[in-house]
């Protein structure tokens, strides 16, 4: 029996991604995959059914995951897909467990294996499956596009009969994978660049980008790479230093995430209060509630005549390419344990252990079952 692999249409709202692309589907079914997919499962990234090549389209999703080995989406799906899902079989996704508690506990009770597509760890060797990243990418990429069209004015320097105009100064923070994209985008676009983040690291990273780093002194390194929660004697020094690159600012990117935290808050209401007149602020992290302490998720709001663009899923606006890099993500995981036309799941290899949330009718994650099971 062929392994079936059972695309999803995603449901959740403004949610245009697919985990399947053409060429991904066709290098599936080589190495032995019969590929299933949810009728318009493309079509918010225009691509119909018709693009894709020996794969089957069936309209039920219920009907779809009933004998499928591997099911992959983008969000994960409802409650009621997962039910219908066969005992033992895979799922492929974003999770996020610690907001999905009760899918969490379905996952586990159903018995199915579920990688969480945010838990691939960042080793080298999983680079090629790191969806957080070609995600990212792309949505600090887009950060710098929002923020050109948000203003009104040009980022780059202009002479004109009329005189020159000055380059706008673009003041991004966070330097993890999307502000180093936000930063070399701007730059790309003509304007003055600079970088801050509490990882020290990252002044190379940025300097490399042609910006300038704003070096406040402060270390916070924690575990994993990641940046770990400040005390408030460091926020206070921070604050100090980075006021005045905020108010030169014509446009801030902000980006700063704590893994499983609400986004740190770098710029607060007087700070914005202090800022140029007409100056704009992008704040990637509204999805966990914003890096400024004025951000609406998914609003834009006006404080006097500073602009502040909380934008929700922004990998999702740039659908098509976010689609093919994902389902790219996904298919090199899936290359780990599909071999000879069946699944053989080598639980000593580390990429497969740390990916899993869920297993065998146990939450093999731990912080996640923390959260689900406060074990
Ligand atoms: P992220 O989305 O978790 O956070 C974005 C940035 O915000 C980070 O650079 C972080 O240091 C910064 N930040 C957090 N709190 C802050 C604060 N209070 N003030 C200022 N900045 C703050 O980051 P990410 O893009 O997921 O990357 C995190 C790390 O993982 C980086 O070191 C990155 O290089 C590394 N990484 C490694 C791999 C790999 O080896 N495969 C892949 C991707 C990322």
């Amino acid at each position: 029996m062929p392994v079936k692999i059972a695309v999803l249409r995603e449901t959740r709202p403004d949610e245009r991604r697919v985990a399947m692309v053409p060429v991904v589907a066709d290098k599936l079914i080589k190495l032995g995959a019969e590929i299933h997919m949810q009728t318009g499962a493309g079509d918010a990234v225009k691509l119909p059914d018709q693009a894709f090549r020996n794969v089957a389209f069936a309209a039920d999703a219920h009907e779809l995951v009933r004998d499928a080995d591997v099911v992959v989406s983008v969000q994960p799906p409802d409650a009621a897909i997962v039910g219908a899902m066969k005992e033992g079989a895979i799922l492929i996704s974003f999770v996020y467990a610690h907001k999905e508690a009760e899918l969490t506990k379905l996952l586990r009770d159903r018995k199915i294996t579920c990688f969480a597509m945010e838990l691939v760890p960042r080793i080298s060797r999983a680079q090629a499956m790191d969806a957080l990243s070609s995600q990212a990418t792309l949505a600090g990429y887009y950060a710098a596009l929002l923020g050109a069209t948000n203003l009104a004015r040009i980022l780059p320097m202009m002479t004109t009969a009329v005189g020159s105009i000055r380059p706008a100064k673009t003041l991004v923070m966070g330097l993890g994978v999307a502000g180093l994209q936000a930063l070399a985008t701007a730059r790309r676009l003509g304007s003055m660049t600079e970088g801050y983040d509490v990882r020290p690291e990252t002044k190379e990273q940025a300097e490399s980008l042609g910006a300038k780093f704003v070096d406040t002194g402060v270390d916070a390194r924690g575990a994993g790479g990641y940046a770990r929660e400040l005390t408030q004697e460091e926020k206070d020094k921070i604050a100090t230093v980075v006021t005045k690159h905020i108010q030169s600012a014509d446009l801030i990117i902000t980006t700063a995430a704590i893994p499983g935290r609400p986004s740190p808050k770098l710029i607060s209401k007087a700070q914005v209060e202090g800022m140029k007149a007409g100056s704009v602020i992008i704040d990637l992290a509204a999805e966990g509630g914003g890096n400024c302490e004025y951000t609406q998720p998914g609003e834009i709001v006006r404080i006097g005549q500073v602009t502040i663009v909380g934008p929700l899923n922004v990998p999702s606006m740039l659908g098509e390419h976010a689609s093919e890099l994902y389902a790219k993500n996904q298919f090199n995981l899936i290359e780990l344990f599909l071999k000879d036309k069946s699944i053989s799941l080598d639980w000593n290899d580390e990429i497969i252990a740390k990916t899993a949330l869920t297993h065998a009718g146990e939450i093999r994650n731990e912080a996640a079952k923390k959260a689900v099971e406060g074990v």
